[in-house]
């Protein structure tokens, strides 16, 4: 380790082969080295000493709606990637709607590229999205880097936005699997949604209701049966109803090549808790019974759910009213996610490890970034979070980066506080003091 030039010493760091003290040799952004904890500094080195506090690889989230540019009064690049860097998130990638112009073609692409640049706290990617009209896109999108493509199967919340029927899914779907591509999806039944009784005013029971079980169960089967059929691989996104898991499980065992991801929200929070009006805690598909949050957890550690994103989808706040069938759904999560899945998952007997794994290692490898990202391994980047995780604090919607600070979490005590985050061995933010933005922008090929 004689080049390195940095040293973060930690009584726990979690590494692929389990956690101990060690320390960890930084040079050029990259980990060269995994170290016992009593090895020698090198002369020139810098150490950083973290005593107990726990070192852990940057998470990588996948599910972020920044919304920049167009819906900037929402959400931006600026503002978003501060509240990941403040949540212990050193990468995350961006849904290809919400924003204006959506990330269809590679010209938006370009233009959502530019946008960011030099507003990233994190590194920051791009999903591209599959619609209707856009097949002849997806390739040139797939070239241009996107790591995938989303696509709905029932009304999408926004107009430029459309979903996909089933004819147009298989469509998509043939055309990503002709270059080995991924394709995402919000599978909720637009059939089974329109059958439901409609939503109306501020009860949440109604709200739910609106949004059954079996609308994802149909749409995650037909995904399925179309995966197998074409051979492609597909990703659930946000999965809430655990119904479903029999039929992925049986799935996965059949080879069939699909992942699943869940959120914060579904793991934390659930529906009889929810007061009526309180539209922060309004998101598609629906945080469900306490009894369904029980088999989602039970499937993550089984292996059936594959990991856990933010699904960080915010608006302004007005467009929060207290009529669930009007109010914007969507739980703005960055900042909050990992000591609210940590608080939960120590409750449940889960490690941090299980926690590392599931917005890290696995999101990575979902992306495919996991040449560089998602472990503390020498060769990857020196992306990091310090975490005290015996530690709580109570959240106070005051202290979020996120634009508008509308939270499903205030006032909640959390355990884990994130004491800084390191981006390719520099500290990007510490006790709530960010430095410049030096985020990149990656690519699939990176
Ligand atoms: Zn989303």
């Amino acid at each position: 380790m004689s080049d390195a030039e940095l040293v973060l010493r930690s009584t726990r760091v979690i590494t692929p082969e389990g956690t101990r003290a060690a320390s960890v040799a930084v040079a050029d952004g990259t980990i060269t080295a995994v170290l016992p904890y009593d090895a020698p500094v090198p002369a020139g080195a810098r150490l950083e000493d973290l005593g107990d506090d726990v070192l852990l690889p940057g998470l990588v989230d996948t599910h972020v709606h920044v919304n920049d540019p167009g819906r900037t009064e929402w959400e931006g690049f600026w503002t978003a990637t501060r509240a990941a860097a403040a949540g212990g998130i050193t990468t995350l990638v961006d849904m290809p709607l919400n924003s204006l112009p959506p990330t269809t073609t590679v010209d938006h692409l370009r233009t959502k590229q530019r946008v960011a640049a030099d507003k990233a706290h994190v590194d920051v990617g791009f999903w591209g999205g599959a619609l209707p009209d856009n097949v002849k896109d997806l390739r040139p999108l797939h070239e241009a880097g996107v790591f995938g493509f989303k696509a709905f199967l029932s009304p999408s919340g926004v107009d430029e936005f459309p979903h996909l029927d089933q004819e147009q899914l298989a469509r998509s779907l043939a055309e990503i699997a002709a270059f080995d591509g991924l394709l995402i999806v919000h599978a909720e039944d637009p059939h089974h949604l329109a059958a439901a009784p409609q939503p109306a005013g501020p009860k949440y029971a109604d709200f739910l209701a609106s949004r059954p079980r079996d609308a994802e169960d149909t749409a995650i089967a037909h995904l399925v049966d179309q995966a197998k059929r074409l051979g492609a691989r597909v990703h659930v996104l946000h999965l809430s109803s655990g119904d479903a898991l029999p039929l992925i499980a049986a799935a996965k065992a059949d080879g069939v090549r699909v992942t699943v991801e869940t959120c914060p929200h579904y793991l934390t929070l659930t529906a009889e808790e929810v007061p009526d009006g309180a539209s922060e805690f309004k998101c598609c598909p629906p945080i469900r019974e306490a009894a369904n949050q029980d088999l989602l957890w039970q499937a993550l550690a089984d292996g059936t759910i594959d990991c856990v994103v933010t699904d960080h989808s915010p608006s302004t706040a007005d467009l929060k009213t207290d009529d669930f069938s009007t109010a914007w759904g969507g739980i703005s999560g960055l900042q909050l996610s990992l000591p609210a899945v940590w608080t939960e998952a120590r409750r449940r007997g889960h490690g941090l490890e299980d926690v590392v794994r599931w917005m890290s290692t696995r999101t990575a490898e979902l992306a495919g970034l996991d040449a560089r990202k998602g472990a503390i391994a020498p060769g990857r980047d020196a992306d990091f979070a310090v975490l005290a995780p015996d530690e709580t604090f109570t959240v106070d919607p005051a202290a979020l980066q996120h634009r508008n600070p509308v939270t499903a979490y205030a006032g909640r005590t959390l355990y884990g506080v994130v004491r800084s985050t390191w981006l390719r061995g520099r500290r990007i933010v510490a006790g709530g003091e960010f430095t410049e933005p030096k985020g990149r922008l990656l690519t699939r090929s990176h």
